[in-house]
């Protein structure tokens, strides 16, 4: 009876109508513009007959028709499940909570809304009666929402997510959000073949559903563009909604859909403008729902937010993308760095080894690049290493990786060539390193040296092949560069040797840096004197190194690395320059005719301002470049004659001396020796220190002396240490002699105070 009576006097509100709620009632109605105005419902609860009045405006955001309900669950018929029992616990206990109670409502018309339910000030006469407003906080939602994708791109920018992490916490967050139990984000690809297939790359579905079948099937499925739902929104590029899904044909693919009851979906595609203004498509998200939902108002302005947000990501991947090529890619020549040549020298000693394969490793170091950097600038040696890159890469065979180390050094990585493959490129590499580069109308040359290592002989992993490839590229270093040498095991400690050699020379090239910032070095002058005369022909400068802890370091170890790095042209301008200013000395205490030999190194004799800067230094001590005899090698002549011998002649021809130094060492050549354009030539000290055992070497000593003596040129006999090779040296008549001897290197204060001025040949003997 009290039933029936209730539910007379809710469906008549004028008759039967609890006086409270009546009240309510009426107030609800005039008041109801002004809500729908304020965008606010009004409701009205009796706690005690668990009745509820609802306003115009709040049936409608709770999505019923009637305004009054005598049972909640009839009031609340739209409220997501999840939140009806906190919702009726809320209403049934008091106080209710502070700032309101939100909620979530799903219509198949306007998809998920949330709602806020707020209480009034409970009225004291009527202490059973709660009443408050419900207010539409969807927008507000959807903008927190918005914000949070925003922050899940934050952290995936930051680098905290992975993309697919990024974007499953998007889709999720769609899902809770707007109400769809599936999210998917299908992304394009580019197949092996070179297809375009869409794949489904993320998803996510409400935990409670059985939706993981349809997860493996979509994950482990691609589609065509056009092909399905998903591929038709690529294709088309325009947002699509699907109310039934078990009865569309778009779906025909993806027979999971109908067993695990999804009802309707929204699909987009996933689209951003580059700054080049091109568009991109890099896939589509599908959101599906178990309801039968209907086109939602919202949603596609918010697909738009989401599409450009997961767009942002894909972007960000191409630039990683293009970020990684940059890390990988040597700016100057675009050959792979350094650092990459060596993950993919890991990468290939790692698949080598597992395919029981070989593969060679070439290492090369441009020759005389240094000399280029220094007297043309970084450009021109820019030039070069820029078009040497290309003769390179041009070269390479297919599969072949082509580095630059840093620096020269080059290195070109071979996977399946035999020896004969690789000594035959090789070859040509030496060829295209000794093509002229053209650099503003000049043309420069280098040349370079090359050491080949292959896998596993030369070692099984990235640093030892490095190493084994350095250390041969060494070895054509240390045997006057130009050529190729390949790796090989036959002396055991080869690498053991090299490995120290590196490093000694390596703190050694930087202590001697500092010895030349600070007064370490000085000169010794060894006289060089007329047995004839009996006089003082010459001293010879030798340089030397004294630590600040007293060590002496000789120059046959110190001018080798000198040589090997830029430092030597630095040394040599300063022995030039010391042995001018001693001479200026030698001058002043009336040393009139004395004159100084001074050792050059080869990279100096190939610098053809050479007889300026000598022209310039001798000035400076008002001296004439005739004092001045300049030593070189027949090795630093052979190596690169069309270079040298030009600076010689117009050295030469400014009135400079030149001696060849070490006669008799190398494959001298007594043709060559008719055509050079020197003053003198000194007997190598081997030949000297034989002279009175060996037969031969006194008839080769006696030819030397004799051929110098028709060609007019000085010759000097080093390295004379005792009496006995003094007389041949004397009876074969050689003049000029050097050696222990006679003295051995003196500073200049010995000197000086050894050899008083113009001494007389008699004074000279006594001594
Ligand atoms: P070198 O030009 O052949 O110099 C002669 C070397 O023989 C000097 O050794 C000298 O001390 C040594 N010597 C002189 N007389 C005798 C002797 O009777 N018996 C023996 N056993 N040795 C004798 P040092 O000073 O150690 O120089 C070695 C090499 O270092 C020189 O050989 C030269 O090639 C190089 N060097 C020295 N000073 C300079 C320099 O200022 N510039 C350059 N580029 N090289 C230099
Ligand atoms: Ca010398
Ligand atoms: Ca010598």
């Amino acid at each position: 009876m009290h039933q029936t009576s209730k539910r007379a006097a809710l469906s008549n509100p004028d008759t039967g109508f609890p006086p409270r709620l009546s009240q309510a009632f009426t107030h609800n109605t005039a008041l109801s513009a002004l809500e729908e105005a304020a965008s606010f419902g009004r409701w009205w609860f009796d706690c005690e007959t668990s009745q509820m009045v609802l306003s115009a405006l709040a049936a409608s955001y709770l999505n019923v028709e009637t305004l009054c309900h005598d049972r909640l669950d009839g009031c609340f018929i739209s409220v997501v499940l999840d939140d009806l029992l906190p919702l009726i616990s809320q209403l049934s206990s008091k106080p209710l909570q502070s700032g309101g109670f939100e909620f979530r409502v799903i219509s198949p018309l306007d998809g998920l809304r949330w709602l806020r339910m707020t209480h009034m000030p409970a009225d004291p006469d009527n202490p059973g009666l709660l009443s408050g407003i419900l207010v539409d906080i969807t927008p507000i939602k959807h903008a927190m929402m918005r914000e949070r994708l925003g922050f899940e791109l934050t952290e995936f920018l930051v680098g905290s997510h992975s993309l697919g992490d990024a974007i499953t916490n998007v889709i999720q967050l769609i899902c809770r959000n707007l109400g769809w139990d599936w999210g998917a984000y299908w992304a394009m690809e580019q197949s092996p073949q070179g297809a375009s297939r869409l794949v489904c790359k993320h998803f996510w579905h409400r935990p409670e559903l059985d939706l993981g079948s349809l997860g493996m099937e979509s994950v482990t499925s691609s589609l065509a563009p056009g092909e399905g739902l998903v591929g038709s929104v690529w294709e088309s590029g325009q947002p699509d909604w699907v109310e039934d899904m078990a009865n569309d044909l778009r779906f025909s693919q993806r027979t999971n859909d109908r067993e695990c009851r999804l009802w309707s979906g929204y699909v987009f595609p996933v689209t951003y403008v580059s700054a080049d203004g091109h568009q991109h498509n890099p896939g589509v998200l599908e959101f599906y729902s178990c309801l039968s939902r209907q086109p939602e108002a919202q949603l596609p302005k918010l697909s738009a937010t989401i599409g450009a947000l997961i767009a942002q990501m894909a972007k960000r991947l191409d630039q990683q993308a293009t970020i990684l090529y940059l890390a990988q890619v040597d700016g100057l020549t675009g050959l792979v760095n350094r650092s990459h040549f060596y993950e993919l020298l890991t990468q290939a000693c790692t698949a080598s080894e597992k395919a029981n394969t070989s593969f060679g490793l070439v290492f090369i170091d441009l020759d005389r690049f240094k000399p280029i950097n220094d007297a043309f600038g970084h450009e021109a040696g820019n030039v070069v290493l820029h078009e040497f890159a290309r003769r390179l890469r041009a070269l390479a065979p297919a599969g072949a990786s082509v580095g630059r180390l840093g620096g020269d050094e080059f290195a070109l990585l071979l996977p399946g060539q035999s020896q004969e493959d690789i000594a035959t490129l090789v070859e040509q590499v030496l060829q295209a390193a000794r093509l002229p580069f053209a650099y503003e109308g000049v043309e420069l040359t280098v040349s370079a040296s090359v050491g080949v290592s292959t896998f596993p002989q030369g070692g099984k992993t990235c640093p030892a092949l490095l190493q084994s490839a350095d250390a041969a590229m060494y070895r054509i270093k240390n045997n006057g560069r130009n050529g190729c040498h390949f790796f090989s095991l036959s002396s055991p400690n080869a690498l053991a040797l090299h490995r120290s050699s590196i490093a000694q020379r390596l703190a050694l090239e930087t202590e001697l840096h500092h010895a030349l910032q600070g007064d370490e070095l000085f000169l010794a002058y060894q006289p060089i004197f007329n047995i004839r005369n009996q006089t003082l022909e010459a001293v010879e400068a030798l340089v030397r190194w004294k630590r600040p802890d007293g060590t002496l370091v000789p120059p046959d170890v110190f001018i080798p690395i000198a040589e090997q790095s830029h430092l030597i042209v630095q040394l040599g301008k300063w022995v030039v320059s010391q042995a001018c200013r001693d001479l200026a000395i030698l001058r002043a205490a009336n040393f009139q005719t004395l004159k100084i030999h001074v050792n050059m190194a080869a990279s100096e004799f190939t610098s053809s301002t050479l007889p300026d800067e000598l022209c310039a230094q001798v000035a400076a001590y008002d001296l004439d470049p005739s004092s001045l005899t300049l030593e070189l090698t027949e090795g630093m002549l052979m190596k690169s004659p069309d270079q040298v011998i030009p600076v010689m002649r117009a050295l030469r021809r400014l009135g400079f001396g030149i001696s060849l130094d070490d006669f008799g060492m190398g494959h001298s050549s007594l043709a060559l020796l008719k055509n050079l354009p020197i003053s003198s030539l000194k007997i190598d000290r081997s030949f000297v220190s034989d002279l009175t055992q060996q037969r031969n070497d006194r008839a080769i000593v006696k030819t030397i002396i004799d051929l110098g003596c028709q060609m007019d040129l000085e010759v000097i006999a080093e390295g004379v240490e005792a009496a006995p090779q003094l007389a041949i040296l004397q009876q074969s008549g050689c003049i000029l002699i050097q050696g222990y001897l006679i003295d051995r290197p003196l500073a200049i204060a010995e000197l000086l105070a050894k050899y008083p001025a113009e001494r007389q040949p008699h004074e000279l003997h006594a001594n």
